[in-house]
């Protein structure tokens, strides 16, 4: 009877999962596993808030997996060691898994694909998490894009929508001894801070298809719009989803492809799709230029003068005790529930990387431990694009106003009310700027702002030319 490995990573579905359909067309049995090997993916292992994640994901696998006569084997790694052990204890002849694209992750896959070819067995990878893999989209010369327009252009001219692949109705398993608790990875918080989480997030594939259900029948009409106003809840929400792989962006094209029977519904539906665009962007990039996590994109940048660490200011920022009222709701929005809207993070990271002149690595390390849908890529990609250090970055000299961009997207304050509770009573002429009345900082107790932001603004503009200029 022929036996074969589907090793699960970030693909945590069943619908739409290349990996999966191959592996249980060929095969009579199949074991299904995820080995736990945070440690291959050295310095970036999963944060605190990935990990509460990974948890319930991995526990919402394998009750799929039984309601279909399978189950979801979970392994320690180190990764090889455990398909070998694995391979050897269902006798499996073939593994699947669908790829990914982080440098490490990259270098450990080729290695092992060589090690068990070597062995005589058959090793297929697929691409489930991606429009277009990183090596399918290249410029007029060859080589890979660094503005994003082109690199759109390029990618959706090649986008054909198709349907899913349906999930299967039944898995004949090949079963394995060896498997581990979920609990026994540890993977949960011992501090129960993870109360906030409960109430927002459904981890898992069924939490991902209700939150695109959500999504499509009542924000994308307005998300053109919508979609930079932090007080309104019309963007889609699916960032940890799709970093978890447990809806893949070629089931949401399809969606949106479905239901655009007008111009209208045409329009609305790019305009999202467009902004799956940054991801595939932002993974072309990581793929392309391994060294961003660490390194500016742009070496011009090097010589930066960034200010000295400032402890106290990045532990108030970290806490959102900043005084600046946009800032300090985004950065408590992110610590209650793992998540923070898109403007909002631009405006904290701006705030981070010109006002306080602190790297931008210090951020992006806090948002890696923080976010439920920290990615290598997007989170690479947007702190160095807000930072004015990365592709087709923000220029430097475009510091974001905290004070305007919170009257312009959050003009009633209702988004920093929901986040500041201190400031719940304060005049909308004064919420995203409070230190112009004292008595209400003292009746308050909300802390005066840590910085000037003129005078920040001025120190970060002229520090950025002082570079510039060498
Ligand atoms: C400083 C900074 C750090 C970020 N870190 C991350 C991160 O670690 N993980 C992450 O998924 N996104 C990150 N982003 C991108 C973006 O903020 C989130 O993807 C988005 O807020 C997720 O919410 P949503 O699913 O409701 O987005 P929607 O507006 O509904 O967008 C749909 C999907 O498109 C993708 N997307 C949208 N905008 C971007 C973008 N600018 N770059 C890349 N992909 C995008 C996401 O997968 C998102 O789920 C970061 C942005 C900034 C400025």
């Amino acid at each position: 009877m022929s036996t074969a490995i589907v090793c699960f990573r970030r693909d945590l579905r069943l619908e739409d999962n290349p990996a999966l359909d191959a592996a249980l067309r060929a095969h009579e049995r199949i074991a299904c596993v995820y080995i736990h090997a945070p440690e291959e993916q050295a310095p970036w292992a999963p944060g605190a808030a990935s990990r509460w994640w990974l948890h319930h994901s991995l526990v919402a696998l394998d009750g799929q997996l039984r309601r279909r006569g399978g189950a979801l084997t979970l392994l320690r790694g180190p990764t090889l060691a455990a398909l070998k052990c694995a391979i050897d204890a269902c006798g499996a002849q073939a593994v699947y898994w669908n790829r990914l694209y982080e440098p490490a992750i990259l270098a450990r896959d080729a290695a092992i694909k060589r090690e068990l070819r070597d062995r005589g067995l058959d090793v297929r990878s697929f691409n489930a998490n991606l429009l277009c893999e990183p090596c399918q989209a290249q410029t007029g010369q060859g080589g890979p894009y660094k503005v994003f327009t082109p690199f759109w252009r390029n990618v959706r001219a090649q986008l054909v929508p198709s349907p899913p692949i349906p999930a299967p109705a039944r898995i004949d398993a090949a079963r394995l001894e060896t498997a581990v608790a979920p609990e026994s990875l540890r993977l949960l918080p011992r501090l129960p801070w993870d109360a906030g989480f409960h109430a927002v997030w459904q981890p898992g594939e069924a939490g991902a298809q209700s939150r695109l259900r959500r999504f499509l029948d009542d924000c994308i009409d307005s998300y053109r719009t919508g979609r930079d106003r932090p007080d309104r809840d019309d963007t889609s929400m699916l960032s940890p989803h799709l970093h978890f792989g447990e809806i893949g962006p070629r089931q949401i094209f399809w969606r949106i492809h479905e239901r655009a029977h007008d111009t209208a519904a045409r329009e609305a539906g790019e305009h999202y799709v467009r902004e799956l665009g940054w991801r595939e962007f932002s993974h072309h990039l990581l793929y392309h230029f391994p060294q961003t996590p660490q390194s500016n994109l742009n070496p011009q940048f090097d010589r930066f003068p960034w200010a000295p660490e400032n402890g106290q200011a990045i532990r108030r920022w970290q806490r959102g005790s900043t005084g600046i009222p946009i800032v300090d709701a985004g950065m408590r929005q992110l610590w209650s529930t793992g998540w923070m809207h898109n403007r909002v993070r631009m405006i904290v990271a701006s705030f981070l990387t010109k006002n306080l002149r602190q790297h931008w690595r210090i951020g992006a390390r806090w948002f890696w431990d923080t976010l439920v849908d920290a990615d290598l890529a997007n989170n690479t990609q947007g702190w160095q694009w807000t930072a004015g250090c990365g592709a087709d970055a923000a220029p430097y000299f475009r510091v974001f106003n905290p004070v305007t961009q919170g009257e312009r997207f959050d003009p009633d304050g209702t988004y920093v009310r929901r986040w500041v509770p201190e400031l719940r009573s304060a005049p909308a002429a004064l919420i995203q700027q409070p230190w112009r009345d004292e008595s209400l900082l003292r009746a308050t107790g909300y802390p005066a702002p840590i910085v000037d932001l003129r005078q920040s603004r001025e120190a970060a503009l002229a520090a950025y030319r002082k570079s510039r200029d060498g």
